[in-house]
């Protein structure tokens, strides 16, 4: 049990240390020092009343944000256990390699000749742009699939929320985002290294790719917290600000199934989910049953539950027709 606790706790601070990570420290500063700014200028608090309201007791020590850590914990005990389970990305990718390799239509290499710099600048867009749209077509069928969304209204069942939100998943979930890595990483990286050969780098800042390394240090942790910050309506066509991901987590019907982006809004704008953040407060969470109870049984067990329902709604369904 001791073991299980140190890895626990080594695990969070490689995490911590790791620019790859949304828990990065730098991150959590700039998305603190950004919180600040905002409450100061715009919303024009003092010093003392903005500190009260970004260490607010009421939203750290809530039961929805210690169900929070208890499922960070929980996960990564499970998670690493299975993530051996999880097809890596260097298989998928020599799978694709290989088919790439075995169809006449487009040639090995074809692309040699294109400059190393301008091969790294395309592979890291194409990286960046795949990344975002696998992560939004997957985040809109965990809401339009009743069996994915058995177990995403975990992450929705959330109250209150801080930057460690982010981690309020269930486990089957995870291992859906792991498998969503994989093949965007081993797709880009197969069909790229086919076209282009072994001229493929992603442009790095400290180890991680410049997106992601921009995306969060422009405060990607707000996104998860009850500062709402907003940028201009044709920014957040662009964009997805804190603001609009706090109107995902809304109570109010109005804003159900809206912003499911991640970095970039255009994908919400061409599937017609998009939704502008707006001043006035929200209540998050869910108004059903599930949403009632924080405790972890119940996190973990009734989306099996749930799920085993809409697998006998399929087979009444299949039934009559
Ligand atoms: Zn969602
Ligand atoms: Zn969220």
């Amino acid at each position: 049990m001791i073991n299980v606790f140190l890895d626990f706790w080594s695990g969070l601070l490689s995490e911590a240390t790791n620019p790859q990570k949304r828990v990065f420290i730098g991150y959590l500063a700039s998305a603190l020092f950004i919180a600040f700014l905002w409450l100061f200028f715009i919303e024009k608090l003092k010093i003392k009343d903005a500190t009260s309201l970004i260490f607010s007791k009421k939203i750290w020590f809530s039961k929805s944000s210690k169900a929070d850590f208890k499922l960070l914990l929980l996960n990564r005990i499970i998670l690493s256990a299975g993530a051996a389970a999880v097809v890596t990305q260097v298989t998928i990718s020599t799978f694709l390699y290989e088919c790439l390799s075995s169809q006449d239509f487009v040639q090995p290499l074809l692309f040699y000749s294109t400059p190393a710099s301008v091969v790294a600048a395309l592979f890291t867009i194409c990286f960046f742009l795949f990344d975002d749209f696998s992560r939004f077509f997957v985040h809109r069928l965990m809401h339009k699939v009743p069996l994915l969304w058995s177990f995403h209204q975990v992450h929705h069942s959330a109250e209150t929320m801080t930057p460690f939100t982010i981690f309020r998943t269930h486990p089957v979930e995870g291992v859906i985002f792991l498998l969503r890595t994989s093949v965007v990483q081993g797709v880009v990286i197969s069909l790229f290294i086919y076209l282009f050969g072994n001229k493929v780098d992603l442009i790095t800042v400290f180890g991680a790719s410049v997106g992601v390394v921009l995306f969060h240090s422009l405060g990607s942790n707000l996104r998860h917290s009850h500062i709402k910050i907003r940028y201009p309506k044709f920014v957040e066509r662009i964009l997805i600000s804190p603001g609009q991901h706090q109107i995902h987590h809304s109570v109010e019907q109005q804003h159900y199934d809206k912003n499911f982006g991640v970095a970039l809004a255009i994908w919400d704008l061409m599937f017609g989910s998009l939704a502008f953040s707006e001043k006035k407060e929200h209540k998050f969470g869910l108004n059903t049953k599930f949403g009632k109870k924080q405790n972890l049984l119940h996190l973990y067990f009734y989306p099996f539950k749930s799920a085993s329902q809409t697998f006998k709604l399929i087979s009444i369904f299949r039934g009559r027709f």
